[in-house]
């Protein structure tokens, strides 16, 4: 637990004689820390880039390069400033998501869609990251839609596998598909056999900037947002993300989703079999 922090005031209301007024403040003051924190956070993670591109923007100026150095220099500088608009983007995501009225059940979300678009987006950045040698399979479940914002699932999923992709190695096996469980709920899930994470970090996990390695994150594209951001979604969705995993055995994020905002989508007549 934190401590409590109890606020005091005196208020003189009549001679020798004082009014004494406490207020527990804890909660105002744990927020308040946790503001502070963020500010802190969001601000070393832009200036470290800018001051990459900064150096080099200095390094350029020096007529003696060559045009070797020239590109190479150039490339950093462009790695640097897509890591503050992926760092941007994810921020505004999450303040998006903070600021905006929970999403109604008036628009249906077809999942295999929107699990076909993240696993297309999860293949490039496999072939970028592990020259297409990782295995990334999708096992397709039961035609079903999901009461929700397209968009918002699309980025949790999303998020799921290029995690999964990113912290698994190339010689690894990533898998995510879709089922309905006994009750209608809805389970959409992304395993791997990667590296695993070992128990003590699993609670702060979807804190925001936490990261169980800030390098590797941080080199593979990560901005430490990313799950903060799954766990946003999944609670406007009424849902819950369960992690599993297992130091040197692989990791399983699972979205649930109640039966509530799910159902199947009914078999358009006349393409049945006869
Ligand atoms: P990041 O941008 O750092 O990936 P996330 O919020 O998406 O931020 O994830 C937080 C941390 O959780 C990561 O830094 C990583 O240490 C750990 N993590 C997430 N997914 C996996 C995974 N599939 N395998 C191993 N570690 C993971």
């Amino acid at each position: 637990g934190h401590p409590q922090h109890i606020a005091i005031q005196i208020f003189p209301y009549a001679k020798g004689r004082r009014l004494l007024l406490t207020r527990d403040v804890t909660a105002v003051e744990l927020a308040e820390a946790m503001r502070r924190d963020f500010v802190a956070n969001v601000s070393h993670e832009i200036r470290s880039p800018l001051t990459v591109i900064v150096g080099f923007i200095e390094a350029l100026q020096n007529l003696a390069l060559t045009e070797g150095e020239r590109a190479r220099y150039l490339e950093l500088m462009q790695q640097q400033a897509r890591r503050m608009q992926t760092l941007i983007d994810d921020l505004l995501m999450l303040s998006r998501l903070e600021g905006s009225p929970i999403p109604d059940d008036s628009h249906w979300v077809v999942i295999a869609d929107v699990m076909a678009e993240a696993f297309t987006q999860a293949r490039s950045l496999a072939d970028v990251l592990h020259a297409g040698q990782q295995s990334l399979v999708l096992v397709e479940g039961p035609p079903v839609e999901v009461a929700g914002a397209r968009g918002e699932l699309l980025s949790a999923i999303g998020n799921l596998l290029s995690n999964a992709v990113r912290y698994t190695p190339s010689t690894g096996r990533v898998e995510a598909g879709w089922r309905l469980l006994a009750d209608d709920e809805l389970e959409i899930y992304v395993t791997d056999d990667g590296p695993g994470i070992a128990p003590e970090h699993l609670p702060r996990l979807t804190e925001r900037f936490y990261r169980v390695d800030r390098s590797r994150s941080r080199d593979s594209g990560g901005t430490g947002l990313g799950l903060a951001i799954v766990k946003h979604v999944i609670q406007r969705h009424s849902g819950q993300l369960a992690i599993d995993s297992r130091l040197g055995e692989g990791s399983t994020f699972r979205l649930r989703l109640p039966p509530a905002r799910v159902r199947r989508i009914a078999p358009e007549p006349g393409l049945a079999a006869p």
